[in-house]
């Protein structure tokens, strides 16, 4: 089932103490234990997912919105600290599956010829996802678990994603989006959704949310619980949750790197 959330980095790619870029793990719980999944792969992603406790090779599936280095350029590092240490080999290795839009197989190739012979000697699992209702990958790794995607617009190929468990719990992460209200159907009734907010709204930057923005498509989505996240230097000096509450009436934070969120 979906545990909680853990926040690896919510900050973006503008450098501030305690922020970091975007990487967030989703803790999937079996009887046998955890199986987190990483949300995205930011730069400083495999140091805090170091300092959080979680070996890289407790990582089976990681998921990417988008291409933009704030959100996937640790997952070179990912590969390469995994070949190292053989975690696809012997007894008891887990494949690992990556995730993403169409143009992760050619995104992965370029890192790959980047970093040859290294990363193209380690062999993993490419999905590439468009907008759909898919059955999670590794299926009986995370049996129950379903996968809805909607592109955001952000880039020619983002994606936002809703994780759904067989309980009906449905967790939503938005990636990097402006207004779209194409995203209120996977949104809709979330436990738990995590919301871009770069910038205030008196400074907004196109394909980017601000605080009332978000609140706004929170509020339209019934979300239940609202987590902001991916924090410019600009939108930390506005009292963001005041402005949030402008639009939105259910609860809301803004997220903090290595916190746990519960998700029921
Ligand atoms: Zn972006
Ligand atoms: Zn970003």
């Amino acid at each position: 089932m979906i545990d909680r959330l853990t926040v690896l980095g919510p900050g973006t790619i503008m450098p501030l103490p305690d922020y970091g870029c975007s990487g967030y793990l989703l803790h999937w719980k079996t009887s046998e234990g955890e199986r987190p999944i990483l949300i995205d792969c930011g730069p400083g992603t495999l140091d805090r997912l170091c300092e959080h406790g979680t070996p890289v090779e407790a990582i089976e599936v990681i998921l990417i919105t988008h291409f933009h280095v704030d959100h996937v350029s640790d997952l070179a590092a990912v590969f390469l600290s995994r070949w190292l240490r053989n975690l696809d080999k012997g007894p008891g290795a887990h494949r690992l599956t990556v995730i993403g839009p169409v143009g992760l197989a050619d995104h992965i190739a370029t890192v790959s010829k980047l970093n040859q012979p290294w990363i193209s000697e380690y062999e993993f699992d490419i999905v590439e996802l468009g907008a759909g209702s898919y059955v999670f990958p590794n299926r009986s790794r995370y049996d129950g678990l379903s996968l809805d995607t909607v592109p955001t617009g952000h880039t020619e190929n983002s994606i936002c994603y809703r994780l759904t468990d067989s309980e009906g719990r449905r967790f939503f992460y938005s990636g990097d989006t402006d207004y779209n209200e194409a995203l209120l159907p996977l949104a809709d009734g979330a436990e738990l959704a995590i919301l871009e907010c770069s910038m205030p709204d008196e400074k907004k930057l196109p394909g980017h949310l601000t605080p009332r923005l978000a609140g706004k498509l929170a509020e339209k989505s019934h979300v239940r619980r609202l987590l902001l996240t991916h924090f410019y230097e600009e939108v930390l000096t506005v009292d963001i949750v005041t402005e949030v509450r402008k639009e939105y009436g259910g609860e809301v934070e803004l997220a903090k790197k290595l916190r746990s969120y519960p998700i029921s």
